[in-house]
């Protein structure tokens, strides 16, 4: 697909600068001339205003809060470096636990001293503003500290482990074993039959939402593999040949989406109804209007996914 990494996420060249990672000295000398992102609870601080991420001065009082050392994010072409955060051990008493604890949290967090624009906020609440650049950063950040906090024990002897490399693994003292953040690529499948394309709903999902099918991919398993799977094993619907298309950065907690499409062999859907609660062949011109608010039955996938971006391209014949 051309310009295939235009999709949110899609990745902005930034420099890793993976060979300063062990140099402990030359990250600190570059922290204090940095920059810096934080990081709350998996919430980025972001300016509504100026609609970008925060960058903020490495003597900040906001840093003070930071649970551990900051990971290293890369170098930007102003030759800034940039850290990202992690502060969510700050107690904010504002804080709505039942939002947090939501699949979407529409709560906002405010620092005290930030202007009112400025506060942590839901990362897929505001992704399709953010540039390409403060895109990876937020996604890059955010699933990492994520991997920290699930992972704070070493999977082989069960020992605490330790971050290393500018925050880009974990060493354990116990046994020697090191590991590094983890991906879990999921397939999302824009399968298509004639003029329709195949969409279904999860159970517990708002009112008329439906989105590409989705699923893990399993050890020992292609992508095309997979995508065939997850297509029959929800709908029932058998793919023929399978194309890569896209893919996806998604820090929700740690998946790569690999979009890609299929042309059914059949057109009977069965659905499994302990996977999903229902799925329907739609046509061109139901989604085209449900893009444009005009189809009661059905609510556009959400700005910023990679369903939204495949469905968009598919719509518009620009799938190649
Ligand atoms: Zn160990």
């Amino acid at each position: 697909m051309l310009n295939a990494e235009d999709v949110t996420f899609g990745g902005s060249s930034l420099e890793r600068a993976a060979h300063y990672r062990e140099d402990t000295q030359k990250l600190k000398e570059l922290q204090k001339s940095g920059k810096a992102i934080v990081i709350w609870r998996g919430k980025p601080l972001f300016d509504y205003e100026t609609r970008a991420l925060m960058r903020i001065d490495p003597e900040h009082a906001i840093l003070t809060e930071a649970i551990a050392n900051p990971i290293f994010l890369g170098i930007e072409e102003d030759g800034t470096a940039i850290f990202a955060h992690d502060i969510s051990s700050w107690d904010d008493p504002m804080r709505d636990e039942a939002a947090l604890a939501n699949f979407f949290d529409p709560s906002q967090n405010h620092y005290p001293g930030f202007s009112e624009t400025q506060v942590f906020t839901e990362l897929r609440g505001v992704m399709a503003k953010l540039t390409i650049r403060d895109a990876e950063l937020a996604a890059t950040g955010r699933g990492i500290f994520e991997w920290h906090r699930i992972h704070g024990f070493c999977a082989k002897c069960g020992g605490k482990s330790e971050p290393s490399m500018g925050g880009w693994q974990r060493d354990c003292p116990s046994c020697g074993a090191h590991h590094f953040p983890r991906t879990d690529p999921v397939v999302i499948v824009l399968a298509t039959k004639g003029n329709s394309i195949l969409m279904g709903r999860s159970h517990g999902w708002p009112d008329g939402m439906y989105s590409l099918l989705a699923g893990f991919m399993e050890p020992g398993e292609t992508m095309e593999a997979a995508a065939r799977r997850e297509v029959f094993e929800e709908s029932g619907i058998r793919l023929g040949a399978i194309r890569y298309l896209s893919s996806q950065p998604w820090p929700f907690p740690a998946s790569l989406m690999i979009g890609c499409a299929g042309e059914a062999e059949n057109n009977e859907i069965t659905i499994d109804p302990k996977e999903i609660e229902d799925a329907r062949w739609f046509t061109r011109e139901e989604v085209f209007a449900a893009t444009h608010g005009q189809n009661p039955m059905l609510k556009p996938a959400r700005k910023g996914s990679i369903a939204h971006f495949l469905i968009h391209r598919w719509l518009s014949d620009t799938l190649d």
